[in-house]
């Protein structure tokens, strides 16, 4: 069979590319190796039959914000697509039991924050009323092709309508790591608290360089818009994207891993599967792989790529995630409040010096003592993922070393996640019940994925990497994956990568799959 672009893999990024090509009228196939599409963004009945639990990514404002649902709202919308917003978006616990959180209702915000302190509160509002300003810069620049003409003229554009100095100020923030951005505009140390643990979603510690941009964007962004998460599951993505690629006559082909890209006289011509079969591409080949994979086992070794490979084999994963799914009979009761029943998100990170630690041990090698929790509560706000009046708990696990030498705290042996990962969902559940007593009494069933089981569920993330490549400076922007190579064409030509490896990045944006999308076919 004869395509214009071949698609391996159907991470949304991969889709997002397929739909874009499909109505350009180019014909196109997208292959997945899984007998489900979505990769890191799947939902499936992991505990009991009834549950549904988001496997991978729960929030979906990134692709709620995104250009390229802009760009196809209508017939997503219409293939089933749905959101449902959280007006209570996340807070954090801390260890005296008060809790402090964001909501769309700036009053509320504002005012548990004025309790702390009125200062704060005034800077609060401060902060988001510049981001109302500062905001189409950002996120065009984080829009952009990097690097491109498209994002010089954006910062020129904010030079113009905010000066040297803001650029310089933005700048800053950019290389920030989250305490150096915190402690400059607020004083109580749980606010900053709150703000820091965004940095954990990623892989920044307080204090690594890079890491000031996702809290503060998590938290105005929260703050302004609110959260998201899908209508049923964070399958409403995938799931109306498929429609809509079918709809435009483009194909998607279940349970079929790519074995190999088919090359000749330096360009990708085609795939090969494991059983044999052979599926030409006639315009491009698009991964939608990690960069590891597509040049380490993909493509057969060629001594003109030499340096290429030995730079992408350098490409670092950041550090690894657990998902907890829990089926529950009601929420957790916070001690810290009755009211973060409501909140999408309850993270338990409670002080900046834990999160140091976890990241330190985890970057060490050891099993952490206390991890970085996020306990994503769907339910509160979809309540049709579970049976009348039952839940659903997401439970995120950061940071993990993919390989480990010890348990920090000395009670877990074993040498491998899979015979640790029973001992280690233990930890996890006596620290929310440090926070949410009873919780283990609410529990109807469970599912954990260690990394090395994320690793099986979706092979780009390796060691568990929840990231597909550690989000570092170095990493980052116009070095991600490696330099010279962020506008997703590679030394091969016709072949082009996108997914979480490549700049913007990971998330569920969709900006790498529709930025290519829209190079291919304007
Ligand atoms: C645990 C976890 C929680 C997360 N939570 C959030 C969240 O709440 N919000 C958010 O915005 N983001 C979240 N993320 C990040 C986000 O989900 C991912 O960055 C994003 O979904 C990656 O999409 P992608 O298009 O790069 O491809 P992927 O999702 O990685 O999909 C790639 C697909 O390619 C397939 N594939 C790979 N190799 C082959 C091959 N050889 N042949 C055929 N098919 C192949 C894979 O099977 C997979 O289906 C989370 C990620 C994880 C892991």
């Amino acid at each position: 069979m004869s395509y214009d672009a071949i698609i391996v893999g159907a991470g949304h990024n991969g889709l997002a590319a397929a739909v874009h090509l499909a109505a350009k009228g180019w014909k196109v196939a997208v292959i997945e190796g899984n007998a489900e599409p979505g990769g890191a963004a799947k939902t499936r009945e992991v505990t009991l039959p009834g549950f549904r639990h988001d496997l991978c990514a729960m929030n979906l404002s990134m692709f709620a914000g995104s250009a390229f649902f802009a760009a196809y709202k209508n017939e997503l919308t219409a293939a089933g697509l749905g959101f449902v917003p959280a007006a209570d978006c996340f807070a954090s616990v801390f260890r005296d039991n008060t809790h402090l959180g964001v909501s769309t209702d700036l009053e509320k915000t504002t005012g548990a924050i004025a309790d702390i302190s009125p200062q704060d509160a005034a800077a609060w509002r401060a902060m988001l009323s510049d981001f109302g300003a500062d905001a189409p810069h950002i996120f065009g620049l984080l829009g952009a092709p990097m690097p491109s003409v498209a994002a010089a003229k954006v910062v020129w554009k904010a030079w113009r309508a905010k000066g040297t100095g803001w650029l310089y100020e933005t700048a800053r923030m950019l290389f920030a790591s989250p305490r150096d951005f915190l402690d400059a505009r607020f004083q109580n140390a749980k606010l900053k608290t709150m703000m820091a643990a965004w940095g954990l979603h990623l892989d920044f510690a307080p204090d690594v360089a890079g890491g000031a941009l996702f809290p503060y964007l998590e938290s105005m962004a929260n703050q302004a818009f609110g959260m998201v998460i899908g209508k049923g599951g964070a399958d409403t993505i995938v799931k109306a994207m498929v429609g809509v690629l079918e709809a435009k006559g483009g194909e998607l082909m279940l349970g079929m891993r790519v074995d190999k890209i088919i090359t000749a006289s330096g360009k990708a011509t085609g795939v090969l599967l494991a059983d044999g079969r052979r599926y030409e591409a006639k315009r491009a080949v698009i991964a939608n792989v990690h960069p590891q994979i597509l040049f380490g086992k993909l493509l057969n070794q060629d001594a003109s790529r030499q340096e290429f490979d030995r730079r992408i084999a350098r490409f670092r994963a950041g550090p690894g995630t657990m998902m907890i799914h829990l089926a529950l009979s009601g929420l957790p009761d916070w001690t810290a409040g009755k009211e973060l029943k409501t909140f999408a998100y309850v993270h338990i990170a409670p002080d900046m010096e834990m999160m140091s630690r976890v990241y330190a041990e985890a970057m060490g090698g050891l099993l952490p003592a206390e991890p970085a929790l996020v306990v994503g509560q769907p339910t509160a706000i979809d309540p049709s993922r579970a049976p009348d009046g039952q839940h659903v708990l997401w439970v995120q696990v950061r940071v993990l070393p993919a390989e480990f030498s010890r348990d920090a705290a000395g009670e877990i042996n074993g040498r491998d996640w899979d015979e640790v990962k029973d001992a280690y969902a233990e930890r996890v559940l006596d620290i929310i019940e440090r926070y949410a007593p009873g919780l283990r009494g609410k529990i109807l069933g469970r599912s954990v994925f260690s990394p090395a089981d994320l690793e099986r569920e979706n092979p780009n993330l390796i060691g568990g990497d929840n990231l597909s490549g550690s989000h570092h400076l170095d990493q980052n922007f116009l070095f991600r994956p490696v330099a010279g190579y962020s506008r997703y064409k590679t030394p091969v030509g016709s072949l082009y990568m996108c997914g979480a490896s490549t700049w913007p990045g990971a998330g569920t944006g969709a900006g790498s799959g529709f930025l290519l999308g829209k190079m291919l076919a304007k």
